[in-house]
């Protein structure tokens, strides 16, 4: 008999949907789903979880589903992950649990993401109640940041049976989810809002519009509001620059200023009144994941978009299927170019962003060929708004306004694996201790610091 292929997921037309910010990519119908859950072969010892950075139990999972018992194989899922939606959608599955799946060896790995999103979509429209708290314990535990750390933090205490407030900065909860990933890859409302609701559904308050650092402090937390502990998931939101002449022009803008607006600010929906600027021609500087939202989201707007990166198309950071999709969606890719310097008009506004062309020299420290400027190449390509998406770091404001908080050279929080920082019982995950990572590790720090805090409570 031949081998079931792996069962592609529908997509909205290219060109279609370079022209809105609806969903890319459609996932799978309940048919799809088992038939795809079929070509796993439940391995006994399943290399695909030992890749997962918060161990999901992916073929008993996978089992339900080829089963038809969707709504317990919600239930498995959440006893590791509360954001199976999320997940199922942004994570780089193909170098985690799909990458190590042994049917990846000599054909097609299952599609373990698009089962995770099918399962958590399916759950959420069909109100499966995944988890329970236990009864209070009484102790009150501080989380600062709403992002995937925070949330995953305050799920494992909440189930244990604390009391937990999570303080976020910005209007809605969600961090990077809410922020910076685009809507057409990850839909706010129906998705990242309704698996947030069941955090509150186990008792988790949250409290927006609070700058810890500025509105409170973690001392006064501790000190004064009855917090045992505090967990610090702030995340790295910090844009990087080029520091090229001409980054101050009007025009020039980071990439999480860029999404921001087009995301928790919507202004891509004409309903709301948030200024975007793009004129007709972008440039966005940088490869990874942030750089191709960026420019996606600016193709979009209806500019002609263009990535400009210093290396090679296989030098890429940002994940195959992003790049897949930008190229279908028509972006432009600018390999191994590096900008110099950004011109403008006497009005001060952005016109062109001067380039040289780039070769690929002897591989650095990291294993990637270093880029080396080819001389006598500089060359202009004129342009009406520059993205910068070069890497962000941590904001310096929790670390400078708490005593003994101790950060690295980067500005990130220095913090053990448990999570444990320099200060007893503060403990610390994600973005701001590893700088720009991804949504699952930052799941799994905020797992691993929720056990140590219970633990460190208990201990009290
Ligand atoms: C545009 C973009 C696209 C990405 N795409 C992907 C992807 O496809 N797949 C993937 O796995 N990862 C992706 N990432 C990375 C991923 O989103 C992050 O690694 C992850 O969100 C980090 O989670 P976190 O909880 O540590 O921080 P964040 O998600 O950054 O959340 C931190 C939260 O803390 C709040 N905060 C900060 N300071 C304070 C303060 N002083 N007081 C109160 N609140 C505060 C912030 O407002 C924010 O809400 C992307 C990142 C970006 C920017
Ligand atoms: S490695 Fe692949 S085939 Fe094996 S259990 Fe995991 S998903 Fe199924």
């Amino acid at each position: 008999m031949a081998k079931q292929p792996r069962v592609a997921q529908a997509e909205q037309d290219p060109k279609v949907r370079a022209t809105n910010f609806e969903e890319v990519s459609l996932g799978y119908t309940i048919e799809q789903a088992m038939l795809e859950a079929s070509r796993c072969i439940n391995c006994k010892n399943p290399r695909c979880v030992v890749q997962c950075p918060v161990s999901v139990k992916i073929p008993e999972f996978i089992s339900l589903v080829k089963a038809g018992d969707i709504a317990a194989a919600a239930k498995v899922i959440a006893e590791d992950s509360s954001l199976p939606s999320v997940c199922g959608r942004v994570c780089p599955q193909e170098e985690q649990c799909e990458g190590a799946c042994i049917l990846g060896i000599k054909g097609e790995s299952v599609a373990v993401g698009i089962l995770e999103r099918f399962v958590g979509d399916w759950a959420r429209k069909n109100n499966v109640n995944t988890v329970s708290a236990m009864p209070s314990n009484g102790n009150k535990v501080a989380v600062v940041g709403s992002g995937p750390a925070g949330l995953a933090c305050a799920t494992d205490l909440a189930k244990l049976g604390y009391e937990v407030t999570i303080f976020e900065a910005l209007h809605k909860p969600g961090g990077v989810l809410q922020y910076g990933i685009p809507e057409f890859r990850l839909p706010k409302d129906e998705v990242v809002a309704a698996e947030i609701a069941n955090l509150t559904k186990l008792g988790v308050k949250i409290e927006c519009d609070v700058v810890v650092g500025r509105t409170v402090t973690i001392q006064d937390l501790m000190d004064k509001e009855g917090y045992k502990a505090v967990f610090i998931g702030s995340g790295a939101g910090l844009p990087k620059f080029m520091n090229i002449g001409g980054e101050n022009l009007n025009g020039v803008v980071s990439a999480n200023e860029f999404l921001t607006r087009a995301n928790l600010m919507h202004a891509y929906d004409d309903s709301y009144d948030t200024p975007i600027y793009t004129g007709s021609k972008v440039v966005v500087v940088g490869g990874g994941n942030v750089a191709m939202d960026a420019v996606r989201t600016a193709q979009r707007l209806g500019a002609e978009s263009h990535i400009v990166y210093r290396r090679g198309e296989a030098e890429l950071p940002a994940r195959k299927e992003e790049i897949h999709h930008a190229k279908q969606e028509g972006i432009q890719f600018d390999m191994l170019t590096n900008p110099v310097e950004i011109l403008g008009s006497s009005e001060g506004w952005v016109e062109a962003i001067r380039c040289v062309k780039m070769e690929l020299g002897e591989p650095d420290a990291s294993g990637r060929r270093s880029p080396q400027v080819v001389k006598g190449s500089e060359f202009d390509i004129e342009c009406s708004l520059v993205i910068m998406a070069l890497g962000t770091s941590p904001n310096p404001l929790i670390v400078s306004t708490t005593d003994n908080l101790e950060s690295n050279k980067w500005g990130c929080i220095v913090a053990d694996d448990s999570g444990a920082t320099s200060r007893s019982g503060v403990f610390a995950g994600g973005d701001a201790v590893t700088g720009a990572a991804t949504v699952i590790l930052a799941m799994g720090a905020g797992r691993s610091a929720a056990a140590a805090i219970d633990t460190y409570i208990k201990n009290l």
